[in-house]
């Protein structure tokens, strides 16, 4: 039977690793303090086809179900330690998300690690498909100047509940967004896998208004599916879309990356 993602909130299975703090091929900082995610995305998620490929995991049912590293902050302790130059800016996550949907534990020890770094005057840079929580405003607890993001590329949740079938709703996304905004902390918006209109028709004006608050936006587009990219028309059709998000980010002063 196959999984429901998201769905747990059962304590999670714990694995151990032996390292943790990592510089990832695209040149940053990350950690992944957890194998699977609960969301399950369908575009499909990279981080899934790897773990599958490499045999970290079976299947997606697997992928589903994830596993916490036990270990993470008593690893993080030792390599802080041990590091002659602490790294700027740390990103959680690349190959898992944060602030799981559902799953109280992996947000708990991912405001756990960012406290962590924070002290030790390393910002992070968050980016989740769940809700980002308001603790992450208590400038006590997290002390340097974090981003904070949220995956975006709709606000159709019949689009959601088919491609991010456990992720939060778009609109808990924005308000968890909106809240630290709101408190003076830094926000991105994340708009990739942005759809071509073969998948869903849509109005990328709509889905940046919800958002004009934010300091940054990044807009890419699909990866990963053979429905996309073959077709020149898609090319046409993100470059387009590129220069609806280079004008709406140039008339609200919000800083902008396009892929
Ligand atoms: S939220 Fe990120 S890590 Fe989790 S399944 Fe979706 S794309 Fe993969």
């Amino acid at each position: 039977m196959e999984a429901v993602p998201g769905a747990s909130e059962k304590p999670l299975n714990a694995i151990e690793r032996k390292t943790l703090l990592y510089k990832s091929g695209l040149g940053f900082h990350c950690i992944n303090h957890v194998l699977g995610c609960s969301h399950g995305c369908r575009y499909p998620c990279y981080a899934f086809l790897m773990a599958r490929h490499h045999g970290r995991i079976r299947d997606y049912e697997e992928w589903c179900r994830p596993r916490i590293v036990g270990n993470a902050l008593e690893l993080l302790d030792q390599e802080l330690a041990r590091k002659r130059v602490l790294p700027d800016c740390v990103h959680l996550c690349l190959t898992t998300d944060p602030f799981m949907n559902g799953q109280p534990e992996v947000g708990a020890m991912s405001l756990a690690i960012i406290e962590r770094l924070n002290h030790c005057g390393i910002e992070c840079s968050v980016l989740t498909k769940g809700r980002l929580p308001a603790e992450l405003a208590d400038r006590r607890r997290f002390p340097c100047d974090n981003t904070h993001g949220i995956s975006l590329v709709s606000l159709d949740e019949d689009f959601r509940r088919e491609w991010e079938p456990g992720a939060a709703s778009y609109a808990e996304r924005i308000v968890a967004l909106r809240r630290l905004h709101e408190a003076g902390r830094r926000t991105l918006a994340h708009i990739e896998p942005y759809p071509t209109p073969s998948i869903l028709e849509q109005e990328l004006a709509e889905i940046l208004a919800e958002v004009k608050f934010v300091d940054h936006v990044y807009f890419s587009g699909w990866n990963y599916n053979p429905r996309v990219g073959r077709d020149p028309a898609d090319a046409a059709f993100y470059r387009r879309q590129s220069a609806v998000v280079r004008r709406f980010c140039a008339q609200h002063g919000i800083d902008c990356d396009l892929a």
